[in-house]
């Protein structure tokens, strides 16, 4: 009865919550149970909410008595925030100590969405410190563990999001995307992971990490779920000047991929340190694509060498002016025994930001200094606009383009932490979609030695529609679902 609660989609639990066969609070306490189960090994959970969550099942429940019609497919369904989205009144982080103790007073647009809508808080989940890493080896707490095997990241930045929806400890999550964050998670977890356009979801109350390149997006177990997330929390808002108003279409969902020109980036089936197995599970995906009747073209990502690079120079540009408010006078950390102002700052953002965070802030502060802007964030920037052009090209011969989402497998904890560039190199496919502001899904392909491994899909600016169709369309044919871990 609880595993059938707590390894259940969305469309399967809303189904159970309007026949009456469960109730929100039900469905809470199975949750909570699974969370205490399996918490300790995994992780995934900064801090927990189970007040709030209280009341928000026990009010789902009153709509659930007082409306079949009206309910929203979200109400009474458990949900799983990643700690970079302000929550009203619960001690929001972004996995940094310098946060300790914030309790934002007021909900990003994608929270509020999602209270609306009637889903229940479970509590805010672990990532990396500001969102930078690939593994939540960075957050400033602890790291998550992979639910598919303990001694392996879940990756990250939305590690924990990750990982809750993978170990039944959520039934969906929210994240953010700013180089892979989303995707790249979901793909060592074996969840579906959904970014949409930039400025598709609005970041209002999101902790900004890179403003230019910030997406927000859902963790599901199915395609069919991240279309009811997405919905849910697209749609233009006047408190954030980049979320654009235009209507977002997914009736096509379930038209198959007949007739779709899919196309294969010559570069991404080349990038160094890709796994043979990844290659496998990824080869095989193709195949069931072909078998549905999608065409295969061949096409080519020229600049893609050039992302990384371009990337690592534009982010922490960004996130240097960014977090440039942390100086412990206007939120959590503060150094009592500074005598001066600028001791204080000093103090503050020495103790309270890690190792990873100090690294981006001081390239960041150095790309944009006078003298090297020209050189460094300006130049990256034109690289960038290289890199969306061959999108722009790639398109003129295909409606959507698939690869794997992540060169390898979950790897182990502790691998990749001595070595900033081998971490940097985990975003090499998915980065390119963030750089260009492109949809980019991932869903799990056949997992390779009990390890999952992503699928990744992206699709031209708006057509969010395209990139889950051929998602929707995989996972019909090839009967590959997210699973929840044994754990
Ligand atoms: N891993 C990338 C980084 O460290 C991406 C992070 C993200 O998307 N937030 O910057």
């Amino acid at each position: 009865m609880s595993e059938e609660l707590t390894h259940a989609t969305i469309a399967e639990l809303h189904g159970r919550l309007r026949r009456k066969e469960v109730s929100a609070v039900e469905l809470l306490e199975a949750h909570e149970k699974r969370i205490d189960a399996v918490d300790g090994e995994v992780k995934a959970y900064l801090r927990r909410t189970p007040e709030l969550a209280r009341r928000q099942a026990e009010e789902a429940d009153r709509r659930l008595a007082a409306g079949d019609h009206g309910v929203h497919p979200l109400t009474g369904i458990p949900v799983a925030i990643k700690d970079v989205f302000c929550t009203k009144d619960v001690e929001t982080t972004a996995g940094s100590r310098i946060l300790a103790g914030f309790k934002p007073p007021y909900d990003a647009t994608a929270v509020a969405r999602l209270r609306e809508a009637g889903a229940v808080f479970l509590g805010m989940t672990n990532c990396d410190e500001f969102a930078m890493g690939s593994s939540t080896e960075n957050s400033g707490y602890w790291p998550t563990h992979n639910p598919w095997d303990s001694t392996r990241v879940p990756g990250g930045s939305s590690g924990g999001s990750a990982a809750a929806v993978a170990a039944g400890e959520a039934v969906f999550s929210i994240g953010s995307d700013t180089g892979g964050s989303i995707r790249q998670p979901a793909a060592l977890t074996g969840t579906v992971g959904f970014k949409g356009t930039y400025g598709r979801v609005s970041r209002h109350g999101l902790i900004a990490f890179a403003s230019s390149l910030d997406h927000v997006g859902p963790f599901t177990r199915s395609i069919d779920d991240c279309a009811t997330v997405l919905g849910t929390l697209a749609g233009h808002d006047p408190l954030d000047s980049t979320c654009f108003d235009r209507p977002l279409d997914l009736s096509t969902l379930n038209d198959g991929v007949k007739g779709l020109k899919l196309g294969l980036p010559r570069e991404y089936f080349e990038v160094a340190g890709m796994e043979e197995g990844v290659k496998r599970s990824i080869a095989e995906a193709i195949d069931v694509l072909k078998e549905a009747g999608a065409e295969l073209v061949e096409v080519s990502l020229p600049h893609t060498d050039y992302g990384l690079a371009a990337y690592y120079i534009v982010a922490p540009a960004e996130c240097s002016s960014n977090l440039a408010r942390y100086d412990g006078v206007r939120y959590g950390l503060s150094d009592p025994k500074a005598e001066t102002v600028l001791e204080n700052y000093l103090n503050t953002r020495r103790e309270g930001f890690g190792a990873e965070v100090r690294r981006r802030l001081m390239l960041g502060t150095y790309a944009l200094s006078s003298g090297y802007y020209d050189a460094y964030y300006l130049k990256a920037m034109k690289v960038r606009t290289l890199i969306k052009r061959d999108f722009d090209e790639a398109f003129q011969k295909c409606d959507a383009i698939v690869s794997a989402t992540s060169p390898t497998v979950a790897f182990k904890i502790g691998e990749k932490t001595g070595d900033p560039l081998a971490m940097y190199l985990c975003d090499v496919l998915t980065l390119g979609a963030d750089l260009a502001g492109l949809p980019g899904l991932s869903l799990p392909s056949r997992a390779e030695d009990g390890l999952p491994v992503g699928l990744q899909v992206i699709s031209p600016q708006f057509r969010e529609d395209l990139a889950l169709q051929v998602g929707r369309a995989y996972e019909m044919a090839s009967g590959v679902l997210a699973e929840v871990a044994p754990l």
